[in-house]
């Protein structure tokens, strides 16, 4: 089988945590190198988002990132490539006959790339299967200040009806999917992201400590690009009423990591305000391979986000024997299991957070049970098991005639 993975502006080369890129490119990349590691061919097209980089680059055996021209080859950002779709899909239709070898099923991420998957659809007579990672709709419910266009939503709608399948992560995106736009019946499959359990794995607290030269403070850990929608503010509100706030340090891992970050600044700020900037650290995006240090160095996890379609930070911070503070959003209620392996907090405010956390921070026998169970409970997402139940709905499709016709206006 091969596979054709559209991916407009989420190269999955791409360092994760910096700028847009987060959970979808390391999706992507993992389940492309799962699924060439079993023989299938996948080639992932992606815009070409700096000068520097090779048409083509192996990913994986069996894996290629293959970058395509739309507008130039610097990097833009997701709300600018719109217009250029056009001249994406031409590209990669272009690299197809040019190779002389076909697809037998297309998968898309995001909306902007499921529209390029319909057209591919429409052209190769080939399945299609889309899967959003975020919603426009769920998002301008998520937190007051949203604007998802309505461009973003029809496009959305389009692509539930004319893909053959969507993929969505947890019981509640389809829940959310299902009752925010139509024609979903029947074509929606749950299959969770997964955790790759080779990296993320418990090491010892001192040594990850060591490691990352940090001190004997206690440390809260956020992980994750700078989004206003990962609800920071509500953690450095959470660590100024802590008991005992002085002992504590918050790490901030993602973005560009100095105080140039204007993505950041209204953080900077808030702590300067709250009096804790000297206990908040800006450690900038970190590689995948060095994440399992800061995951156990940390003595909790906080995933205050508004939403979360799955929350991959919050799984790996499971994987690695780490207990975790998380907001009762998304796919966050189906990983974290309150009281068990972390604790879920109802409300986006920064009180009922502190508390919890208080709580773990004064009593470490209950820390580290949560820990062990966070561990033992993140294996049942071992990423094998995922890239199988993708494989089952490839096979399944694959076997099927694509949908019809689709346009979209340039
Ligand atoms: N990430 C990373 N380095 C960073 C920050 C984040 O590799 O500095 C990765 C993190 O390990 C996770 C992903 O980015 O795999 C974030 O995924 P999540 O589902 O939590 O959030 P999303 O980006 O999809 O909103």
């Amino acid at each position: 089988m091969r596979i054709a993975v559209i991916s407009v502006h989420g190269c999955p080369l791409l360092t994760a945590g910096a700028r847009e890129a987060g959970g979808m490119n390391v999706y992507i990349a993992t389940l492309s190198r799962e699924l060439g590691a079993r023989g299938i061919g996948v080639d992932v097209f992606s815009r070409w988002h700096a000068p520097e980089v090779p048409e083509i680059e192996n990913l994986a055996p069996n894996v290629r990132v293959i970058h395509l021209e739309a507008s130039g080859r610097q990097f833009l950002s997701k709300d600018e490539i719109y217009p250029h779709l056009a001249q994406f899909e031409a590209g990669v239709l272009a690299f197809e006959r040019r190779e002389g070898r076909g697809y037998d099923l297309i998968h898309s991420h995001y909306w902007l790339s499921g529209l390029v998957g319909l057209g591919l659809q429409r052209d190769w007579q080939t399945p299609h299967v889309a899967m959003f990672h975020t919603l426009g709709a769920v998002k301008n419910q998520a937190r007051a200040g949203e604007h998802e266009s309505d461009l973003r939503i029809q496009s959305e709608q389009q692509i539930i009806r004319q893909a053959d399948a969507v993929v969505v992560a947890s019981p509640q995106e389809e829940a959310r999917l299902k009752r925010l736009y139509d024609h979903a019946q029947g074509k929606v499959r749950v299959i969770p992201c997964g955790v790759d359990t080779d990296t993320f794995r418990p090491l010892e607290m001192a040594e990850a400590r060591r490691h990352l030269g940090l001190n004997g403070e206690r440390i809260l850990l956020f992980v994750g690009r700078p989004d206003p929608l990962k609800g920071l503010e509500i953690l450095i509100g959470a660590a100024s009423l802590l008991e005992h706030p002085k002992g504590v340090r918050v790490l901030v891992v993602g973005g560009e990591g100095d105080q140039s970050d204007s993505a950041y600044q209204p953080i900077h700020a808030l702590a300067q305000t709250l009096d804790i900037a000297e206990q908040v650290s800006f450690t900038g995006a970190v590689s995948q391979q060095q994440l399992p240090y800061y995951y156990s160095a940390a003595d909790v996890c906080v995933v205050p986000s508004y939403y979360e379609s799955f929350g991959l930070v919050a799984l790996e911070a499971m994987a690695c024997g780490t207990p975790v503070v998380a907001s009762r959003v998304g796919g966050l209620q189906t990983t974290v299991r309150d009281g068990e392996t972390g604790f879920l907090i109802p409300w986006h405010c920064p009180e009922p957070f502190a508390e919890r956390l208080d709580l773990l921070l004064v009593n470490e026998t209950l820390r580290q049970s949560l820990g062990e169970a966070a561990h033992t409970a993140a294996q049942a997402y071992r990423w094998p098991a995922v890239a199988d139940s993708v494989l089952e709905l490839c096979e399944e499709l694959t076997t099927i005639p694509a949908a019809p016709f689709h346009t979209y206006e340039v």
